[in-house]
Order: C-alpha cells, then sequence, then structure tokens
C-alpha cells in the first residue's frame, strides 16, 4: 500500500487517534482523538512527520503524492465548514500548526487567519458583518506570515519589533492607549504598512494568493523543525532530531469577533500542586496566543462563570469527559466563537513534582488510574522538588516586615531560590559559568529565553500569567518561577528593575530572592531550608500527620516499594549520612569509604605518620592510634544502620592524598612525629607519583603494607563484636578495592579472614561476615569468573569502570568533554549515565560469568551511576541485587528501580 501523507479529522470522525504521536505528531493525533470522542473540534487534517523526514533527506522537497492528498483533504475540509478555501464571497480560513511527538512548548511558530487577501476580506466583511474584526483578523495573519514565513524580524535583543513599532507608532500618532482602540481603518492601514514593510525588509512580495500562502506556511513549519530553539530545546529535553514534526492545517474559529467571543488555556487540574481543582485563564475578544504572551493580562477560569455560564458548564463537562477518557491531568485550549465553544487543543499536562505525585495517589483513590500506573507517572528526578529547599518563614516575615518585598507576582513554579538578577539569557548565561547563582528576570519569556532559564536558579517576570511561556517551562524544567509580576518596571537597557513607591533599584548583579510557592519577590540574600518532606524525615520539626504533602509522598513510596525488585543502599561514611539515608529509605550502606574517616580530628596526624613511617614497627605504631578511632566510627554506623548490610572498602586513594602541602604544616607535622622539614619533603617527593589515578592505590596498597589491612579490618570485626553484644546481629561486607588480578584478592582475603578469626578468639564473639570486592577495572570484569572462585560479592565501581574503559580521567574531562556532547560523538556524559554499549558490556559479563561459577553471587553498584534513574533501570535489567547511591538520591532511585520493574513486565501492555 502506499504511503499515506496525510489524515484528515472534523465532523465527528478522525482518520488519526491519540495512538498515532509517531505518525501525527502530539497535537494532530490528539485532535484526531478530541473529535473520535466527540468533542467540538474545528475540522483540519495533519500532514505527517513522515514528510518531514522525507523534506530533510530530499533537499526540503516534499513527496510528489502530498499535493493531491493535501487538496483532497482540504476539500473534504471545505465541505465540513461549508466555506472554500479563497472564495471571495464565503473564504475558508485556516491556521498551520506545527506539532512534535513531544510537545515543544512555543518551539515551532504557528500561523493564524491563513487565507485573508484583500479580496477574501470582502468576503469575510459580508458574512461577518464586522470589518474591524475581519481587519483585526488580516492585521495579525500579515504580521504573523511576515515575521515566521518571510522572516521579517529584529536583529538583535534590543530591537523592537519591526511590526509591533509600527503598531506603537500608530498608536501614538492616534493618542491610543489600548490595541482594542484601533478602528477597521486603522487596522486596514496597518495592513498595507506591514506589507511595504515586509518588502522592503525581505525584498519579497506578501503573497496574494492562498495556495501560496499555505504552501508557504507548511514550509516554515518544517523548516522550523531546525531553527535554532527547536535544537536547543531538543538538546535539553533528549528528544531524537530524527522524529520531525507533523503539520496541522486547520479551520479557523475566531476568539476575536467581539465580547461573546474568547481565547484560553486551563488544566483539568492544579499543575503547580495537583489540587482536584479547574485550573486555567481566558481572555474575551482575543486570538491565538494572546493569553499565553502576556500582553494582556488573562483572567482566572472561574470568572467564565460569570461572563458566560452556559459556555463554562459546557467546559466543565469537557474537563470531565477528557479525564475519564485520558485517566490524566490534561492541558488544554479553546475558543469562544459568538458563545460557542471549540477544542482546539489537549495534550497530558505538564505538572511539578508535588502536583505529579499528588494527582498520581489522588487517580488511584478517584479508581482513574491503578498502582502501577501511578508510580509510571512521577518522573524520578521529580522527586527532587519535594526535597529542595524552602525559605526560613521567620526571615521571610522579618525582611516583609522591614519592608524588603519588592513585589508580588503568580506562584508559577514552587520553591525557593535566590541569586543574582540577570536581565537577559545571554548575560545569564555568562554569569552562570562565572559560577554565580542567578535569577533570570524577564518582562516575558520567549523561547530564546531558554538557555538562560536553563541557567538559572529562578525565573521572575512582570507580564503573562500561570499559563505563560515562562510559567510552563520552568514547571517543566522545575525551576523556582514567580510570573505576571505587574509592578515591577523592568528596563532591559539600563539593566534594573524597580516599583513604584519603593526605595529599591535593583540593578544587574544584585541579590534577590523570589518565592515560587507565593509569589513573593524580595530585596537581598534569604536563607533557604529543608521542605517540608525534609522537615518530616530529617529535621524531624514536623510531624508525619501534620504534613499533607509528607502523607501523599509516603503514600506515593509504599506503592514505589511494593512494586521494585532491586534493593537500595546508600554511599555513607557517617553516621549522620547513614541516618539520613535510612530517612530516605535506604535498605543499607552500598560504599562505606574508609579514607573520609581519616580526616577527621587529629586522625590525620597519625596517618601522615604511618605513611612517614620507614619501617613495619614505625608503621604499626601509627596504626594502632588509629584503631580506636575507626573501630569507633564503625560502631556508630553499625549502630545507626540496624541489621542493615553495610559493605565497607578498604583504604584506596594514593597515599600522597594524606600528605600535608604547606611549608606551615609540614613544619608543624615535623615536630610532632620528631622528623626533620627536609625528611618529610623527601618522602613526599618520593611519594610523587605520574598517574595517580593508575598508581600505588586500592589493593596495592594493602600488598605493600598488609598491616593497614589488619587494622581496617580489625577495626571492623571488633566493631562488629561491640554491636553484637548490644543485638545488633550486624554482617559486615568487606571490599577489597581496585582488584585487577584474581591472585591481589587472594592475598589480602587471607589477612581479612586471618583477622576475623583472631578477634573471634579475642573476643569470644561469633559472627558472619563477607568478603569481596570491586569490579572497577576492565580486566576485573574481563576475568570475573575466577575472581568469583573467591569473592563472595561484586560491586560495580563504574566511576572507574568508565575511567577505565575510556581512558579518559574524570577530573581531566571537563575541558573537553563538553565538545564530545556538543558534536554528538556522545549521547551523554558516560560519567553521569552508564554507557551501556561500553561499560555495559563489561558489566554484563562480569555478571555472566560470576553467577556461572557461584549462583548466589551478590552484586551491587556503588558508583555516581546508581542515583541515575536511566543507569538504576539498566542495572535492574543485568539482574543487579542492589545500587548504591548517595542519601538525597536514595528516594530517585526507588522510584526508578519500580519503574523499570513495571516497564520490564511489560507496561502499559
Ligand atoms: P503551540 O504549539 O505554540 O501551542 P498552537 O498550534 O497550539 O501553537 O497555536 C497557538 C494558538 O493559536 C492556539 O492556542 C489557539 O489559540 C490558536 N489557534 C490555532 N489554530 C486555531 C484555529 N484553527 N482557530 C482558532 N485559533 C487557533
Ligand atoms: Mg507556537
Ligand atoms: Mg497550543
Amino acid at each position: 500500500m502506499p504511503k499515506k501523507y496525510v489524515y484528515y479529522f472534523g465532523a465527528g470522525k478522525a482518520e488519526g487517534d491519540a495512538k498515532m504521536k509517531n505518525l501525527l505528531g502530539g497535537k494532530g493525533a490528539n485532535l484526531a482523538e478530541m473529535v473520535n470522542i466527540k468533542l467540538p473540534v474545528p475540522a483540519g487534517f495533519t500532514i505527517t512527520t513522515e514528510v518531514c523526514t522525507y523534506f530533510y533527506k530530499n533537499h526540503k522537497k516534499y513527496p510528489p503524492e502530498l499535493k493531491k492528498e493535501v487538496l483532497a483533504a482540504l476539500a473534504k475540509v471545505e465541505r465540513t465548514m461549508g466555506a472554500k478555501f479563497g472564495d471571495v464571497k464565503n473564504p475558508l480560513l485556516v491556521s498551520v500548526r506545527s506539532g512534535a511527538r513531544a510537545s515543544m512548548p512555543g518551539m515551532m511558530d504557528t500561523i493564524l487567519n491563513l487565507g485573508l487577501n484583500d479580496k477574501t476580506v470582502e468576503g469575510m466583511i459580508k458574512k461577518t458583518k464586522n470589518p474591524r474584526f475581519v481587519y483585526d483578523s488580516y492585521r495579525r495573519f500579515v504580521q504573523m506570515y511576515g515575521d515566521v514565513v518571510l522572516d521579517l524580524k529584529s536583529t538583535d535583543k534590543h530591537q523592537v519589533d519591526p511590526f509591533e513599532e509600527i503598531i506603537e507608532h500608530r498608536k501614538k500618532a492616534k493618542g491610543y492607549t489600548d490595541d482594542l482602540e484601533f478602528t477597521s481603518e486603522d487596522l486596514k492601514d496597518l495592513v498595507a504598512e506591514f506589507k511595504t514593510a515586509i518588502k522592503k525588509g525581505t525584498g519579497f512580495d506578501f503573497p496574494d494568493d492562498p495556495m501560496e500562502q499555505l504552501w508557504g506556511a507548511v514550509g516554515a513549519v518544517f523548516r522550523s523543525w531546525m531553527n535554532d530553539r527547536a535544537l536547543v530545546y531538543r538538546k535539553l529535553n533528549n528528544i531524537p532530531v530524527e522524529w520531525g514534526t507533523a503539520v496541522n492545517v486547520q479551520a479557523m474559529v475566531f476568539g476575536n469577533m467581539g465580547d461573546t467571543s474568547g481565547t484560553g488555556v486551563a488544566f483539568t487540574r492544579n499543575p503547580s500542586n495537583g489540587d482536584n481543582e479547574f485550573y486555567g485563564e481566558f481572555l474575551m475578544n482575543a486570538q491565538g496566543e494572546d493569553v499565553v504572551a502576556g500582553i494582556r493580562t488573562p483572567l482566572p477560569i472561574i470568572q467564565l462563570k460569570k461572563e458566560n455560564k452556559k459556555v463554562y458548564d459546557q467546559l466543565e463537562k469537557v474537563r470531565k469527559n477528557l479525564e475519564l477518557h485520558y485517566h490524566d491531568m490534561m492541558d488544554i485550549e479553546f475558543t469562544i466563537q459568538e458563545e460557542t465553544l471549540y477544542m482546539l487543543q489537549c495534550r497530558v499536562g505538564k505538572r511539578t513534582g508535588p502536583a505529579a505525585i499528588k494527582i498520581a495517589v489522588d487517580m488511584v483513590r478517584e479508581k482513574l488510574i491503578k498502582e502501577k500506573e501511578a508510580v509510571m507517572r512521577v518522573d524520578p528526578e521529580q522527586l527532587n522538588q519535594l526535597l529542595r529547599p524552602i525559605f526560613d518563614l521567620k526571615e521571610k516575615d522579618n525582611a516583609i516586615k522591614n519592608g524588603r518585598l519588592l513585589a508580588k507576582g503568580l506562584n508559577a513554579g514552587p520553591g525557593a531560590a535566590c541569586g543574582k538578577v540577570y536581565f537577559n539569557s545571554y548575560d545569564a548565561v555568562n554569569a552562570k559559568a562565572r559560577g554565580e547563582k542567578i535569577i533570570l528576570v524577564r518582562i516575558e519569556t520567549s523561547p530564546e529565553d531558554i538557555r538562560g532559564m536553563n541557567a538559572s536558579e529562578g525565573i521572575l517576570t512582570s507580564r503573562g500569567g500561570m499559563t505563560s511561556h515562562a510559567a510552563l517551562v520552568a514547571r517543566q524544567m522545575g525551576k523556582v518561577c514567580v510570573a505576571g509580576c505587574g509592578p515591577l518596571e523592568i528596563d532591559y537597557l539600563l539593566k534594573t528593575m524597580k516599583v513604584d513607591g519603593k526605595p529599591y533599584i535593583v540593578k544587574e548583579g544584585d541579590y534577590i530572592s523570589i518565592d515560587g510557592s507565593t509569589g513573593e519577590v524580595i530585596v537581598d540574600q534569604l536563607e533557604t531550608r529543608p521542605s517540608e518532606v525534609l522537615q518530616v524525615l530529617i529535621n524531624k520539626t514536623i510531624k508525619p500527620k501534620d504534613s499533607k504533602i509528607y502523607g501523599v509522598y509516603e503514600k506515593f513510596m509504599t506503592w514505589v516499594d511494593k512494586h521494585r525488585r532491586l534493593k537500595i543502599r546508600t554511599n555513607a561514611d557517617q553516621p549522620d549520612q547513614s541516618e539520613n539515608a535510612v530517612a530516605f529509605g535506604a535498605e543499607g550502606i552500598g560504599l562505606c569509604r574508609t579514607e573520609h574517616m581519616f580526616f577527621g580530628g587529629d586522625r590525620i596526624d597519625s596517618v601522615r605518620e604511618m605513611i612517614l613511617a620507614y619501617r613495619e614497627e614505625g608503621r604499626k605504631k601509627a596504626l594502632e592510634k588509629l584503631l580506636p578511632y575507626q573501630r569507633l566510627d564503625f560502631v556508630e554506623i553499625f549502630r545507626v544502620m540496624k541489621q542493615r548490610p553495610v559493605t565497607i572498602r578498604l583504604l584506596d586513594p594514593p597515599l600522597h592524598e594524606f600528605l600535608p602541602h604547606t611549608e606551615i604544616e609540614i613544619r608543624k607535622l615535623a615536630v610532632m612525629i620528631g622528623t626533620t622539614v627536609d625528611e618529610i619533603k623527601y618522602k613526599i617527593n618520593s611519594l610523587h607519583e605520574f598517574n595517580p589515578m593508575l598508581g600505588h592505590r586500592g589493593c596495592r596498597l594493602g600488598i605493600s603494607f598488609p598491616e593497614i589491612t589488619e587494622m581496617q579490618a580489625r577495626a571492623i570485626f571488633e566493631a562488629t563484636c561491640v554491636v553484637h553484644k548490644e543485638g545488633i546481629k550486624v554482617i559486615p561486607e568487606i571490599m577489597v578495592p581496585l582488584i585487577s588480578h584474581v591472585n591481589e584478592y587472594k592475598l589480602q582475603e587471607a589477612i581479612i579472614r586471618r583477622t576475623a578469626e583472631q578477634v573471634m578468639k579475642e573476643k569470644k564473639v561469633k559472627f558472619n561476615y563477607l568478603v569481596g570486592t570491586m569490579i572497577e577495572i576492565p580486566r576485573a570484569a574481563i576475568t570475573a569468573g575466577a575472581i568469583a572462585q573467591s569473592a563472595e560479592f561484586f560491586s560495580f565501581g563504574t566511576n572507574d569502570l568508565t575511567q577505565m574503559t575510556y581512558g579518559l580521567s574524570r577530573d581531566d574531562s571537563g575541558s573537553f568533554l563538553p565538545a564530545y556532547i556538543e558534536n554528538e560523538i556522545l549521547q551523554r556524559d558516560p560519567f553521569e549515565s552508564i554507557d551501556v554499549d561500553g561499560v555495559g558490556i563489561l558489566m554484563e559479563f562480569a555478571v555472566r560469568k560470576g553467577r556461572e561459577v557461584r549462583k548466589d553471587l551478590k552484586i551491587g553498584i556503588c558508583g555516581e551511576h546508581g542515583g541515575e534513574p536511566d543507569s538504576v533501570e539498566y542495572c535492574h535489567n543485568l539482574g543487579l541485587d542492589y545500587v548504591s547511591c548517595s542519601p538525597f538520591r536514595v528516594p530517585i532511585a526507588r522510584l526508578a528501580a519500580a519503574r523499570a520493574n513495571i516497564k520490564n513486565a511489560g507496561y502499559p501492555h
């Protein structure tokens, strides 16, 4: 069968449906779906994403069959709408809209009122008897077409848009204060002026032929897939370029036909906090992007009830039907034309982390979805937002009492942020690169600001509502945002902002604090404080039952734990860290780094003494001083962890990392251990290595200095005895680092086991323990079978394994790795997310070989990757027993593990 490139929708029947997102794009697929569930949608058709792919593969040409299909679909639209495209008496107008698979808010350009020219305008006027409306539509069309298709734009960020300049000029000349004061004559003149400006600025004539207009607009949508904004957005959101966009051509309905018409956007629930309430904004006598563009500040949706109860009730019904049909919170766009409601778009609504969890939990209670679906509804990174800081309420109240509240805007993206003010994206990005924390302040944001928004802690705008570009993108990025802060007077040229009647002039680089949960904007820095969930779990300053947010979190996490197989451990080497991790749900410690303990108090002196000793006796003497410290550390950690497994890694870093660097320190040390400054300097020099990462570290230390291994093993086992007597039957897991050959391991293992026997005898306590190793050198992965003959567990050290597989030092990669991502040599930073095709193959091999030898070999991962959702999924699929990550990532890893398990079981089929 030949390919079908165009899909019609309208009059209660569509050729597509919601499942065809890949082909029709999100917008096209959902327009079709809304038609199928009998919602009022103006007729139209979708040109598929395959045409976009074809377009870029074939020197920007269309498939030959396309034209015929478009004409046929257009004829159907004409029949449905009872008007004819280009007809002078009864013209059909259309919009041309982009629509990729994943929604890309504001990334692509939409053209409205297409089909108007000097002749069809007359027909429209006769038909509607409303010349002002018709000329307003014409004016908008020429403006959008001139901008998007013919590319007449301002050339830099300080310049005013050329069309807006013409409008402002006329407004001044006529003494108007509002666009609504324009007469139809004014608007007619504006059209002519626009056309002249287009000709002058671009050399192109504005096309009068509607067919030419249509193909021009279609081409512009396809070309916009490759524009700068779209490229940046795709990169930030990992959207592949191959997907392409669809084009939707749809019969126009008019929200600008007068006071009984209007347009709006809404969410079926509150996207900020998840409350089950209708949430949105509208404007009467307005068209298209007016609501989101922030030019006029829109009204809350509830006021539509007063404006027109009938339409409001109809919308409420649509809201219910959409949720019943999609089983999710939806984001809708609608237009009212002379009291008749039309749906123009719907999609699954973007939401904040707190809202995502609340909606998921509520919808399970409302029986709209099952538990597993609820788990799949929350992105692991969104959990971060529940753990994000808030302002200290007292401090904030004080600041407000002292008059430092500059203004209040809309609470568009919850959380607290504090940083230096920058007024454009360029300056913001540069400041961020210098290491500053920034707040991006704009009158309103547009897609050009994406980079700056991404670089900022928070975003503040003076115009636009809860569904403005700034609010939408901030929510998606998980940024703090205060939008529509009307009193702010922002001056881009002077780079200042102020509020009438307030004594402050905030300049570029000044600190402000914004509260995205309340909309407050405060001058100066405010301390931030842990979130409510943290206050319940960690600080214990709020009781669980007193926090609603915590209640929802708690419920959600019980479902998460019910549906996961992978265990989650934490990387911690202090008792308080370990305690936090347990509060976050950690089921054990996957990596306790003993070297961190060496820096506490004055222990470092004994460590240095040990390193500097020339003979074994000297080292032993120093180690004896360290032993009680280490033992106490382990006792405390075991007490916090109760019976949970604890994996302790023996000393790993090269010894010179512990030595003093400054002259003063060296002198002090010399006195303390009774040697000379020169002796110490000599020793430091002798420990110098050309490539420490591959040098004298890991088990190599324990091989040169077996007494270190012995002391550490003794500290662990003696601590085990201590807690055993308290009733905590811990089973310590001792981990030998940096093994490349099984014989290295065997040597260390023998010391550890011998020490265990001794301690058991001395203390008369019997305990169990495991000895295992890290798999972090490729040779260890390759010889995993031999190593598993002796080792009782493996733990992948994916940081080193990645370094050594790539031959790439992580700490030195900062200067060149970004270019690898930019040039798409690598899709992602392999230190952030496991390199499945390289490092992953080694891991898979090691798991297989290891378990061939030892069926019940316990395997985990303790690299940074253990808290990264995609890597967690990968580990789940590899059949690992656990992942280990930093305490604050534990909830995220739990969720990622549950999602991997549900997905693996074939969800949603
Ligand atoms: P975006 O992808 O940026 O949301 P849209 O294609 O949804 O762009 O178009 C933006 C706005 O233009 C819509 O929200 C709607 O208000 C208006 N619009 C688009 N098509 C039509 C139409 N056929 N009739 C009336 N308004 C339309
Ligand atoms: Mg758009
Ligand atoms: Mg839209």
